[in-house]
């Protein structure tokens, strides 16, 4: 229990054992004071909004000083009381769940920038192996030479993944702001995709929205695009529907992916948008990193959007992209155009 000069009233034997102080030391000092320089800043600006009567503090992060002068990571939820006098404080120590955060972080930096090289040098080996450049190979080699030209492709695409991942970690990544037609951006990664769709001889209908222009950096919204189609593709059955909309809410304009497949697991739900998270499943063919998710919900985050996902009634996945509008053109004050795409006709022919 903390008074609203930040300092602790009340404290359970807990705190006594996890920081080595005794109680009394932790009731003698605003708890602020505890809190590493790094983590300074942030820890003040949530003590303040704590001052508001009913405000609610939700896993706040941060280090916090024991005796031994070492830091423990403290997650922090706080509800303060109707006045705005006094504070109800849990901390839950997750020191080890940091550091392995930190662990994991250190090997994708490491293993991305070692395999880069070698995967890219494979699979031009391979490619020039099979153009038949270095001489005829029998029919059964070429076979198998295609089969690894694939999956170095594969590779290629998960250390790529990698790199994003970690050069959004370490804040190395530049995103452009340009002004970009939301139904045009969302129309070419559809063409894009669409031998993913025709493989499975799924039909892709679209209701798009010409001439709403949000901020965004076109590159990444066709990557966040291009895996939420490849994710509808994926995970739909053969010869389904899978719907995609841009429509506009309130001042932003909103993409929906909406397929038909088997949906996702309520257990799996909160998972969904962490980094190498795939649902339980058999082995198939949904080959994937479970990377594609948590890279496109930075990339639209740091473009000042939202992502997200429904599970409608009916069964299948609705994911949506959010973007703010920055202006809107005469050809939107039409219905809307609508286009349905059936399978092995390409939009972009
Ligand atoms: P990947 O597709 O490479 O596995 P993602 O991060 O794109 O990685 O997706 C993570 C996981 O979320 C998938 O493995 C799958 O379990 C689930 N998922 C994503 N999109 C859908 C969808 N449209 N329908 C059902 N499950 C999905």
């Amino acid at each position: 229990m903390a008074d609203s000069h930040g300092i602790f009233r009340k404290v359970n034997p807990v705190w006594e054992k996890v920081l080595g102080f005794p109680a009394e030391d932790l009731l003698s000092r605003p708890f602020i004071e505890f809190v590493h320089p790094s983590d300074f800043a942030h820890t003040q600006v949530e003590l303040e909004k704590l001052r508001e009567p009913g405000h609610q503090t939700q896993n706040l992060l941060n280090r916090y000083r024991c005796k031994d002068g070492s830091y423990r990571w403290l997650q922090w939820n706080a509800v303060n009381d109707p006045q705005g006098s006094l504070a109800y404080v849990s901390a839950v120590d997750v020191t080890d769940q940091q550091e392995i955060e930190r662990l994991k972080e250190q090997f994708i930096s490491t293993a991305s920038h070692e395999l880069r090289t070698p995967v890219t040098a494979i699979n031009a080996s391979l490619k020039l192996l099979a153009s038949g450049l270095t001489g005829t190979i029998p029919l059964e080699s070429a076979r198998m030479v295609q089969i690894a030209e694939r999956n170095s492709e594969r590779l290629i695409r998960l250390v790529n993944d990698m790199l994003d991942i970690d050069q959004l970690q370490a804040g190395r990544m530049s995103f452009r702001d340009e002004r970009v037609d939301q139904s045009s951006a969302v129309e070419a990664a559809i063409a894009e995709a669409a031998p993913l769709f025709d493989q499975a001889d799924i039909h892709v209908e679209t209701r798009l929205l010409p001439g709403t222009f949000v901020t965004a950096d076109p590159d990444r919204l066709s990557q966040v695009m291009t895996n939420l189609l490849s994710n509808a593709a994926k995970f739909s059955p053969m010869s389904s529907l899978v719907e995609v909309s841009v429509e506009e809410v309130g001042d932003s304009a909103r993409i929906v992916v909406r397929d038909h497949g088997a949906g996702i697991s309520p257990s799996f739900r909160s998972k969904v948008f962490e980094k190498f998270a795939q649902a339980e499943r058999g082995p198939g063919p949904h080959a994937g990193s479970g990377l594609g998710l948590s890279i496109s919900k930075q990339f639209v985050q740091q473009m000042g959007g939202e992502i997200g996902f429904e599970t409608p009634r009916d069964g299948g996945t609705r994911f949506f992209v959010l973007l703010p509008i920055v202006d809107r053109q005469a050809a939107n004050a039409e219905s809307g155009a609508e286009a349905t795409r059936g399978p092995k006709t390409d939009l972009s022919r």
